[in-house]
C-alpha cells in the first residue's frame, strides 16, 4: 500500500505521518496515510499534489485573461447541497501574481461560479506627474466600474495633460498626439493606434461622448493606449535614468572602495 505526507495532527487525534508521498503515476494523485497513534487506526487521504483543474477568467486586477491557480483552499460544502468550496487563486500572470478568492464546484475547481473582487478601481503610474497620474488611475477606476464614457473622457484629459507637460499647447487632441509623435515622446504606432482605437475620430473630438457607443473592448483599447502613451513619455524615461543612476553609484563606490583606481 501507497504510504504517506501528512502533516501532523487533525481535530480528532494525534494523526502521524507515515513513511514518504508517493505519486500514483496513472492518475498523478499522491495518496497517503495518516495512523492514529491511540487507536492505531490507519486512514488513506488523497493528498495536495493532486493536479487541480485551472479555471481561466479575466484577471480583475490586471485585466489580462489568465489561468489562475490554487493557492489556498477553505471550507466544502458550501451551498449546493455541499457542491462548493472556497478557494484562494493566484493570477499567472507574471506581472500580476495577484490573489482572488472564489467558489468554485468542489469537484472541478475549474468550475467558477463566483470570484471576488469582479473588479478593482485604480492603477498607480509611480513616474508621471501627480496631476496627470491621478487622472490616468481615475480613468481605470472609471473602467473597472463599467463607466466607459468617463473613462475615454479621462484618457482624453490625460492626453492632453501629457501634450502640454512637453509643451505641446495648440491645436485639437488629434494635432497634439501627432505633436507628441513628431517630437519623438510617443512611437508613430501610438500615434496610428490613437486613430485606431476612436480615441480621437469625428464622435470623441467633436465633445460627442455622449453619444458614442463604447462596449468594453473599446474602453480597453483606449486605457490600453493611455498606458502605453504615459509609460512612453514618463515611465520608461524614469526607469532608464534610475538604471543609470544606480550605475554609476555602483561605479562610483566600486572606485572608492580599490585605492590607487583611477
Ligand atoms: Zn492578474
Amino acid at each position: 500500500m501507497v504510504v504517506s505526507g501528512h502533516s501532523g495532527a487533525s481535530s480528532d487525534g494525534p494523526w502521524t505521518a507515515q513513511g514518504r508521498p508517493v505519486l500514483s503515476p496513472d492518475r498523478r494523485v499522491r495518496q497517503s496515510v495518516a495512523v492514529n497513534e491511540n487507536s492505531g487506526e490507519a486512514r488513506l487521504g488523497v493528498q495536495l499534489c493532486r493536479i487541480v483543474p485551472v479555471p481561466a477568467l479575466e484577471c480583475p486586477h490586471c485585466n489580462a485573461y489568465v489561468n489562475f491557480v490554487q493557492v489556498w483552499t477553505g471550507e466544502t460544502g458550501l451551498n449546493d447541497r455541499g457542491n462548493r468550496k472556497l478557494v484562494v487563486m493566484q493570477c499567472a500572470n507574471e506581472h500580476c501574481k495577484r490573489t482572488i478568492g472564489a467558489l468554485v464546484n468542489a469537484s472541478n475547481a475549474a468550475q467558477v461560479s463566483q470570484f471576488w473582487p469582479t473588479s478593482v478601481g485604480g492603477k498607480s503610474f509611480p513616474d508621471v506627474p501627480g496631476d496627470i497620474a491621478e487622472t490616468a488611475d481615475e480613468a481605470h477606476r472609471c473602467y473597472s466600474i463599467q463607466a466607459y464614457r468617463a473613462a475615454m473622457a479621462m484618457v482624453r484629459a490625460v492626453i492632453e495633460a501629457t501634450a502640454k507637460n512637453k509643451g505641446i499647447t495648440s491645436g485639437n487632441l488629434e494635432n497634439k498626439i501627432d505633436q507628441l509623435a513628431l517630437q519623438g515622446f510617443i512611437r508613430e504606432d501610438a500615434k496610428d493606434a490613437a486613430h485606431a482605437v476612436r480615441l480621437v475620430g469625428n464622435d470623441a473630438a467633436h465633445g460627442d461622448l455622449a453619444t458614442m457607443i463604447l462596449d468594453k473592448p473599446d474602453a480597453l483599447d483606449v486605457l490600453d493606449l493611455m498606458d502605453d502613451i504615459l509609460d512612453e513619455v514618463f515611465q520608461s524615461p524614469a526607469k532608464v535614468a534610475r538604471v543609470r543612476a544606480n550605475r554609476a553609484a555602483r561605479k562610483a563606490a566600486a572606485q572608492q572602495s580599490t585605492p590607487g583606481s583611477p
